[in-house]
């Protein structure tokens, strides 16, 4: 995993570049940029690199600007190493009170920038999967009830600040218990990784889905009001009726609720019970259908 990592390299001599890429490209992918404005181009870019190599003294924007704004933007936990000329102890620790992890002076030495590297790009992966682990259902890979519940608030907030709809599903497998008894939990958790590839495939971008319980999944959709989330949510419940996993037939209850002003809690709390209730009342009426709350 790490030997597959990336680097960015950011300095304004084509000369520096190739020292530093001549220690690191036998271990890592090298991306470069010649300037403070070019390394933000780069990190618009679909993949991001793990870890960036930052020269200080660049026309434009120099390597400090660059760090600042950085560390205030959504790349912000990919670890900056500043590599300059600049050998004071003035300039070093105003580059590690930036936010940089470590601070390297030219010339190098390539086997101390691999070593430093190699440790910094450890703790980040080390960092990634303690993230990826305490965010995430282990067994489907979607986000757990501890990320829902972090992330919830949030969006109801912004949903109350810039008054659109934020409306959610409440999911839950009919006779999961039965599928397990009779299949065996090992083509139960088949069935749930399923059903959660299928929620995955149907997401928009922004959307959140998790599994909160055994057999029970919430996705919180925003700008989406009632009326279109019961349409989803049908879309959902047939997709998942065709689905047949392991040639099981499994059916889904599914429960929408729109956030409203009178729920509770600050909102998140009172519309996951209204969709409770309404996944409990879907259950009444016979299972394999969607009740608005
Ligand atoms: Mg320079």
């Amino acid at each position: 995993m790490i030997n597959n990592s990336m680097i960015l390299i950011v300095d304004d001599e084509p000369a520096n570049i190739q020292v530093l890429a001549a220690c690191l490209k036998h271990r890592y992918r090298i991306k470069v940029a010649t300037s403070g404005q070019k390394c933000f181009e780069v990190l618009a870019e679909q993949e991001k690199p793990d870890l960036i190599l930052l020269d200080i003294e660049m026309p434009g924007m120099n390597g400090y600007e660059v760090c600042e704004k950085l560390k205030k933007g959504p790349h912000e936990s990919i670890p900056v190493i500043f590599v300059t000329a600049r050998d004071a102890i003035d300039d070093e620790e105003r580059g590690l009170n930036i936010g940089a992890v470590d601070y390297i002076t030219k010339p190098v030495s390539p086997a101390i920038v691999d070593a430093r590297i190699n440790t910094h790009m450890l703790i980040k992966h080390q960092r990634d999967l303690l993230e990826k682990m305490a965010l995430h259902d282990q067994l489907t890979g979607l986000y757990n009830r501890y990320y829902l519940l972090e992330e919830a608030n949030h969006k109801v907030a912004l949903s109350r600040r810039h008054e659109y709809e934020l409306t959610l599903l409440m999911i839950d497998i009919d006779h999961f218990k039965d599928i397990n008894d009779q299949h065996g939990h090992p083509t139960g958790d088949a069935v749930l990784k399923k059903v959660s590839s299928l929620l995955i495939e149907l997401n928009r971008e922004g959307d959140i889905t998790a599994r909160i319980g055994g057999e029970e999944f919430v996705v919180v959709l925003d700008h989406c009001n009632a009326a279109n989330a019961e349409i989803k949510a049908n879309s959902i419940r047939e997709k998942v009726e065709a689905l047949k996993p392991d040639g099981i037939n499994v059916t889904v209850s599914i429960g929408v609720a729109q956030l409203n002003d009178d729920d509770s809690d600050g909102g998140f709390t009172g519309m996951l019970k209204r969709a409770d209730v309404a996944v409990y009342q879907a259950k009444e009426l016979g299972r394999n259908r969607v009740v608005l709350s």
